[in-house]
């Protein structure tokens, strides 16, 4: 689950983190009053999405000139005057698509003199078991850039779990973000308690983008990205609470209902397959005949017929579905189950596009036999290998 900035910084903030005075607004006539609270001169109004890029990105509704999702403004009447032009508009940034996200809140806050941008992130290290730090000099707006054309400029440091953050670990990151005086001072508490944040609020990702030396030497957290661990938020009622579902894709939305695991891609070959490892699997062999997989769908292991009826809804509502592959290897999932699930569904929002069907293990032969009955228009597959193809050629002609 991802939290928006604003609320990022607040949670920072709990842990002793310097963030700017800030004040989300939800209104625009909510932005005065947002202004004057803040200490001035120099304010920065922020688009509040879950998505990247906002300081380059465009708004849909303006002309290809106006400034971006973020902006410095220089007084309090700058500040409304901006507040009304971007709340409520449509934001496109790399990370948006070209739909882009409708700007339903901002943040206003306290405008900071910048000497230096730097790249900062925790995330989990699968390569080497560990949560890391990785860091670099050239903060600010492109860090992709950066990762892509000088991979050199980015580093990374393990935390032992055990330890957790040690004096050489902050001696390393300092070194690699060239912080001396005050500011390396800083990053000696800044660094432990953002490792804190991330491990007691199960984070996945914690990304400071740019984390910034000021004028006055001081390090500030000045864009905050966080995201955390869906399997332990039941552990976090106060995180939970941050949800923005304004924010998330409704068929993600609809999928966490029936607790499935769902998430929605670009393809047009919409799946659904039992077991993480088998839905992997089956998108890897889409992508290898030549199409792109619309969804990741594992309907999991004891999903009862409603849960597959869900989950077959949830495939067919995609427009972009042109095709569906069923992959199901029965174990404790028992296959006639899911051809009964597909058949109730099939009933109730119809079926206008292929549907290949790979039907394997317990109850197999009932399963096809179900769905052979039925009078649905399916082609069946023998293997995997065999499922892939026909899905591919029927999308693709
Ligand atoms: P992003 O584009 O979505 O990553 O949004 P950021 O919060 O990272 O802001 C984008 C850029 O706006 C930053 O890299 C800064 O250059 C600039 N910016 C943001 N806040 C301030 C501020 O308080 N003062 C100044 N001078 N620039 C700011
Ligand atoms: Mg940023």
């Amino acid at each position: 689950m991802n939290i928006h900035e604003y609320q990022g910084k607040a949670l920072l903030k709990s842990f002793g983190a310097p963030v700017a005075e800030g004040v989300a607004v939800f209104k625009a006539s909510e932005a005065e009053a947002a202004a004057k609270a803040l200490p001035g001169p120099l304010y920065v109004v922020k688009s509040q999405i879950h998505a990247g890029g906002r300081g380059k990105g465009k708004f849909k509704e303006l002309s290809p000139d106006a400034k971006g999702g973020v902006r410095l403004a220089k007084s309090v009447a700058d500040v409304v005057a901006n507040t009304n032009e971007m709340l409520g508009n449509t934001l496109v940034t790399k990370q948006t698509g070209p739909a882009g996200k409708q700007v339903n809140r901002l943040y206003i806050e306290d405008g900071a003199d910048i000497e230096r941008e730097l790249y900062l992130s925790i995330l989990v290290d699968r390569s080497v078991g560990r949560i890391a730090f990785v860091v670099s000099t050239e903060g600010g707006m492109d860090i992709e850039g950066v990762a892509h054309d000088t991979p050199e400029k980015i580093i990374t440091r393990a935390i032992d779990p055990l330890a957790g953050v040690t004096t050489v670990d902050v001696d390393i990151l300092v070194q690699a973000l060239g912080l001396d005086g005050q500011a390396a001072e800083d990053a000696g508490t800044l660094f432990p308690l953002l490792y804190k944040a991330f491990v007691e609020k199960d984070m996945s990702l914690l990304e400071v983008n740019p984390l910034i030396v000021m004028k006055n030497g001081r390090l500030r957290v000045l864009d905050a990205k966080v995201s955390f661990d869906n399997n332990a938020l039941f552990r976090h009622p106060d995180v939970m609470e941050l949800r923005d579902t304004t924010e998330e894709d409704e068929k993600e939305i609809e999928a966490s209902k029936y607790d499935l695991a769902y998430v929605a891609l670009d393809g047009n070959i919409g799946c659904m397959v039992n077991g993480a490892g088998l839905a992997m699997a089956t998108m890897d062999i889409i992508k290898l005949y030549g199409a792109e997989p619309a969804n990741f769908l594992d309907v999991g292991g004891g999903a009862s017929k409603e849960k597959v009826t869900a989950a077959f809804k949830i495939i067919t509502r995609d427009p972009a579905v042109e095709g569906i592959l069923i992959n199901i290897f029965g174990g404790i999932m028992k296959c006639d189950v899911i051809a009964e699930g597909v058949i109730a569904a099939v009933k109730e929002v119809g079926l206008k596009v292929p549907l290949v069907v790979r039907l394997e293990g317990t109850n197999a032969e009932l399963g096809k036999k179900i769905i052979n009955d039925s009078g649905l228009n399916v082609v069946s597959a023998d293997d995997l290998d065999d499922a892939a193809k026909k899905i591919v050629k029927a999308v693709k002609g």
